[in-house]
């Protein structure tokens, strides 16, 4: 049987500069689909349009390029540019399909509602839905939509989703306990990632995604989510996270390690790929390499799945 091509993403949420974080699983997305000879595809997570902008995409393609990365489809790679911010209409029919299963709810429950104390909280500090408006009467939704803009909200079955995911193994979730009736639409009308995500994949035809390790526990919820709209599932591989030196995830909040201020520092791009192929496992020392370099050398085999501590000296650069 002939297998199908290889075709992975970088989907970055233009809400700030690359940081070191973003260029580890670009870099390692990047070679996998390389070293398979498959297509890359960017795709920009710009939903939250009031966090996301237009300078950091452009940004963010530029450092992208600057660590010797590139793509084929997205952004201003010609052809279709794919901001997800212009792609609602995708996102609506599949809440359609979603609401023609009976499966969606309005939600009006309020911020400090769902944060209360009393909630159970998940293993991401996420508030395990309580079910509030899971069971509302038409009179009641028809009488609190006249106070309040609702959100929507997808009732989970009672099952656990289980997959193997190529970096971090075998990984189970029971939805209900574990997850939770969870938004697809915000009540200011911007569409969930979870549901964004699933949707683009299929429709770019997107068969391996590589991501933080941050995202797993997502994953079980767009697996369900492609099961319930009739779309394959792709290959999932979670790359280790980066912490700095006191135990932070580092995240784009960090504006020190950016990959703005390691440039404006003199950091070659060679130095920090050899840098973020060695934390990858693939390069025993942090020697000077360009990126396709590593494409000879790379092999999922080699990848760890412990987090890595940056050391100050890098931030410092
Ligand atoms: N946009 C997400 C991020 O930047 C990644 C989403 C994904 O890879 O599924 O963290």
């Amino acid at each position: 049987m002939k297998e199908e091509p290889v075709v992975g993403r970088f989907a970055p949420s233009p809400s700030g500069r690359m940081h070191l974080g973003n260029a580890f699983s670009a870099l390692l997305a990047w070679l996998s689909v390389r070293s398979a000879g498959g297509r890359m595809i960017l795709r920009l997570e710009d939903l939250d349009t009031a966090r996301c902008k237009r300078a950091y995409c452009d940004q963010i393609e530029a450092d992208y390029r600057w660590l010797g990365l590139d793509w084929d489809e997205g952004g201003s790679a010609g052809g279709p540019q794919y901001y997800q911010s212009s792609r609602s209409e995708y996102y609506r029919a599949a809440l359609e399909v979603l609401e023609g299963q009976d499966l969606l709810y309005p939600c009006f429950c309020t911020r400090s509602e769902l944060h209360a104390a009393s909630a159970p909280h998940l293993s991401d500090g996420a508030a395990l839905y309580a079910g509030t408006c899971r069971n509302l009467t038409a009179a009641e939704v028809a009488e609190k939509r006249r106070l309040r803009r609702p959100a929507t909200r997808i009732r989970v079955p009672e099952r656990e989703i289980a997959f193997r995911d190529g970096v971090m193994g075998a990984y189970r979730e029971q939805l209900a306990e574990q997850c939770g009736d969870f938004i697809l639409r915000r009540s200011d009308g911007i569409y969930a990632y979870q549901l964004a995500v699933v949707v683009d994949d299929a429709l770019m035809g997107v068969n391996q995604v590589v991501r933080g390790r941050d995202l797993l526990s997502s994953t079980p919820r767009q697996l369900w989510l492609q099961e319930r709209l009739g779309l394959p599932h792709p290959t999932y591989y979670h790359v280790p996270l980066l912490y700095g030196g006191d135990g932070h995830r580092l995240s784009k909040r960090q504006q020190d390690v950016d990959l703005g201020a390691l440039r404006a520092a003199g950091v070659r791009p060679e130095t920090l790929v050899g840098q973020l192929a060695c934390w990858a496992g693939l390069l025993e020392r942090p020697e000077p390499v360009a990126a396709r370099e590593l494409i000879p050398l790379f092999s999922w085999d080699k990848v760890g799945r412990t987090d890595i501590l940056v050391p100050e000296r890098v931030i410092d650069h």
